[in-house]
């Protein structure tokens, strides 16, 4: 009788908790709502009053999802065996609620204000100190933050046979340690130097002075919604708005929006945004946001790592081929009213595929992205370390870039003050640019075995059997499994440098003459 009685009540806790958690979900959404408006058509003068909208939502959030009945609901649903079968949905949901859950309430609601507030104001001197290229004025700025963003780690805690920066890490890739990832990138980052070196001495550089090419914006705008409607992004549940600084916001079943930049003389900047930008707003649309899961971790994304590479997927690996340009370079000169008529497709995909070391990260080409990302990588990890002391930031910047890149920094507005991330305190974030790169090119192998004619269908403008794939083996599981186990599951093989490095000599080489 009692087991009886316990299954019959535990269920039932198990839709409690479910409605808690998506009413703080939806608070999240309505914040995210609120976020995507402020980058895109709020008026300036609202801005006083848009962060008091944020805090509050922000608040709320935090406490509903904070609320001890929700550790109360969740313990008593984690004792139930009917719940916590291994392998189920409902143990999966479990564990990361439980996840979730901690972090949360292990960080002081007093640090989280603290940090959100220091970061708000380091935000703004580092706004100044990057326009009048000052990395002193940002220093005390930006050591404040760093010593909250320490104690924020400490209160989360060391993972086991990790160190203070992995519970940093964890935050956006989760169950990912420092030194694994170390032990990926450093044989990549000597690869792609000799690679970078190879390109340098032994190839010519493709010509690219067609790409400043004058196109009016709504022409790009147009072939731009053209090919994301060709990739699958479903315009009725979703939106492209314009920004300085393209981001893609997946806020709540329905609604994804994604965002993007024109400038008359760079159309491919413009593409390449609309369509990383997509990749994230595909992944997006693809969870299982309404139904069973709505607003619990199934119906989430994994890591930033896997997000990043649904956007790079899209962005390079099919943006850049041969076969994608084969379709897109005539729908272009339609919309662009034949300025490219003269270009013809291998000119197109060699001027898509350049290599040339450059100081900006967010500008540059694929195969030297990475070690932009390395090089901070190995600074934020040693100034959590407490090896590197902030005031020598700048020196250790501009020492690697041209050790790694073989360029010398000009000033700290083009070196260590080009991000935004490290003032509002998102340390741990960048490796998973590159983790995403990685993915992609893993991935794209055991697509392109699985779908043997992907460059046929992709020259005819037909995206259908990827995004297929893409459903099937990441966008649906939500945070069932770890990016690891994603990635094995889906390739058989746990990640490697290997097919990153081999997209690249087929790519670029080409490019090059070589
Ligand atoms: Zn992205």
């Amino acid at each position: 009788m009692t087991t009886v009685a316990a299954h019959a009540t535990l269920p039932k806790q198990y839709a409690r908790l479910t409605e808690m958690l998506r009413e703080a979900d939806t608070l999240k959404s309505v914040g995210a709502m609120l976020g995507w408006d402020q980058e895109t058509y709020m008026p300036a003068a609202a801005a006083p009053a848009r962060a008091g909208q944020a805090a509050l939502l922000a608040r709320l959030h935090h406490e509903r999802f904070t609320d001890p009945k929700v550790g109360e609901l969740l313990a008593a649903c984690e004792s139930d065996p009917t719940l916590s079968a291994e392998g189920s949905e409902t143990a999966a949901n479990l564990r990361e609620i439980r996840r979730d859950y901690d972090k949360a309430t292990k960080v002081p609601g007093d640090l989280v204000a603290e940090l959100a507030r220091t970061g708000s104001e380091a935000q703004d001197v580092w706004k100044k100190a990057r326009a009048k290229s000052d990395f002193a004025m940002f220093a005390p700025a930006l050591e404040k933050m760093i010593g909250l963003t320490r104690r924020k780690a400490e209160c989360l805690g060391v993972p086991e046979g990790g160190e203070l920066y992995d519970a940093l890490l964890d935050e956006y890739e989760p169950d990912a340690r420092a030194a694994e990832i170390e032990a990926v990138f450093n044989p990549l980052r000597d690869r792609l130097s000799a690679f970078i070196a190879d390109v340098k001495e032994n190839g010519t550089p493709p010509k690219t002075d067609f790409m400043s090419r004058k196109i009016s914006k709504a022409g790009q705008h147009a072939f731009g919604t053209a090919v994301l409607t060709a990739l699958g992004f479903d315009f009725n549940a979703g939106r492209l708005d314009t920004t300085t600084h393209p981001f893609c916001s997946g806020m709540a079943a329905g609604d994804t929006r994604l965002t993007t930049r024109y400038e008359e003389d760079n159309f491919a900047d413009a593409l390449t945004s609309s369509m990383h930008e997509c990749g994230h707003g595909l992944y997006e649309q693809g969870l299982p946001k309404s139904g069973p899961h709505a607003g619990m971790p199934l119906a989430d994304s994994v890591s930033l790592g896997i997000h990043e590479s649904q956007s790079r997927m899209w962005e390079n690996f099919v943006g850049r081929s041969r076969p994608f340009w084969k379709w897109a370079l005539p729908l272009a000169n339609r919309h662009f009213d034949g300025a490219l008529h003269d270009v013809d497709l291998d000119a197109m995909t060699a001027a898509m595929n350049t290599c040339t070391p450059s100081l900006i990260r967010v500008e540059s080409d694929e195969p030297t992205y990475n070690l932009h990302v390395m090089i901070r990588f190995g600074i934020e990890r040693a100034m959590i370390r407490g090896d590197l002391a902030i005031k020598d930031l700048p020196g250790a910047w501009n020492d690697s870039y041209k050790s790694l890149l073989g360029i010398d920094v000009p000033d700290d507005r083009r070196g260590c003050l080009q991000d935004v991330h490290w003032s509002f305190g998102l340390i741990g974030y960048f490796p998973t640019y590159s983790l995403g790169n990685l993915y992609a090119a893993q991935l794209w192998e055991t697509i392109n075995d699985q779908i043997p004619d992907l460059d046929t269908q992709t020259e005819k403008g037909e995206f259908g059997a990827l995004l297929t794939w893409l459903r099937e083996n990441i966008h649906r599981h939500g945070r069932r499994y770890t990016a690891s186990q994603l990635c094995e599951r889906a390739t058989g093989k746990p990640l490697s440098a290997d097919p990153l490095m081999r997209h690249l000599e087929r790519r670029v080489k080409p490019a090059y003459g070589m």
